[in-house]
């Protein structure tokens, strides 16, 4: 039927019986449709109370002299928690946007070189108290095709984690590769590393390891749904080795024969 959702379920049993089971999930689809569509809207709505309150934190920032001392703080506190707010409902906004059918944008070539700079210089900037060493190999001229922009958000997601989530003067290694099969963006770091139990949960959305540390690095728990989602786009798939004490690499593999 042409507006039903169905799922099949082929089971054999015996020598040649088969049992063939329609699912008929058409309600399930149309739920899964509402949720996205709340959420999208939701976000959506908060964007322009956010925008106001900021800029007004911003202007009263800018007069600092006209404000007493142990209000300063709580100023401080708001704004940070308004930078906070506004990071996660663009981030709610771009997962929405990646899980609907409207997330069509046509494929492009995506020149890798220009990109790992770009991604080598946000490295740099983003804590540099931590004095990490920052590495970036890139060592195959092959170009992604596909949407640049959420391709940069998805690796800029994995260096900022690599970044969060390793202690000071630590390394993070950015590399750019090839075998005959795929094409390889990977970041590594020497960080805290993850226990092998949390792996398979890390793209679920606010799914944290350590709720109190991350946090306290500012996340929004999306990020890595956020990656899965951009690389599910892209006929790619994430990597997870990891270790606690032993650092993690995160890999991007786009098969070349795939749609990317
Ligand atoms: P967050 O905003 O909390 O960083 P993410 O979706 O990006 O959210 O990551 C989910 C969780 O995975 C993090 O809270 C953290 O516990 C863990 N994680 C992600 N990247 C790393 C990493 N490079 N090293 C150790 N843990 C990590």
């Amino acid at each position: 039927h042409a507006n039903r959702f169905l799922q099949f379920e082929l089971t054999r049993f015996g020598h040649n019986d088969r049992l063939l089971i329609a699912y008929d999930i058409t309600r399930l689809q149309q739920l899964e449709q509402i949720r996205t569509d709340f959420v999208a809207n939701v976000s959506h709505e908060l964007r322009t109370p956010l925008t106001v309150l900021s800029g007004y934190l911003e202007t009263l920032s800018d007069h600092q002299e006209d404000i007493p001392p142990r209000w300063g703080r709580a100023l401080k506190q708001m704004q940070q928690q308004a930078t906070r707010m506004t990071n996660l409902v663009n981030d709610l906004l771009l997962l929405s946007r990646l899980e609907g059918d409207s997330h069509k944008a046509e494929p492009k070539t995506v020149a890798m070189p220009p990109l790992l700079e770009q991604l080598r210089t946000e490295a740099q900037a983003y804590d540099p108290d931590k004095e990490h060493r920052i590495v970036v190999q890139a060592e195959t001229e092959a170009n992604l095709v596909g949407t640049e922009a959420d391709l940069r958000s998805a690796f800029s997601n994995l260096v900022t984690n690599a970044i969060k989530y390793t202690p000071p003067r630590g390394e993070v290694v950015i590399r750019w590769y090839e075998d005959e099969r795929n094409l390889y963006f990977s970041v590594k770091d020497s960080g805290i590393g993850i226990e092998a139990r949390h792996i398979p949960r890390l793209t679920e959305r606010f799914y944290r390891v350590d709720a109190a540390r991350s946090s306290a690095t500012g996340g929004t728990g999306l990020g890595l749904a956020i990656v899965k989602h951009v690389l599910l786009q892209h006929g790619a798939t994430l990597n997870i080795d990891s270790a606690p004490g032993k650092g993690s690499t995160f890999s991007c593999v786009f098969p070349k024969a795939g749609p990317h």
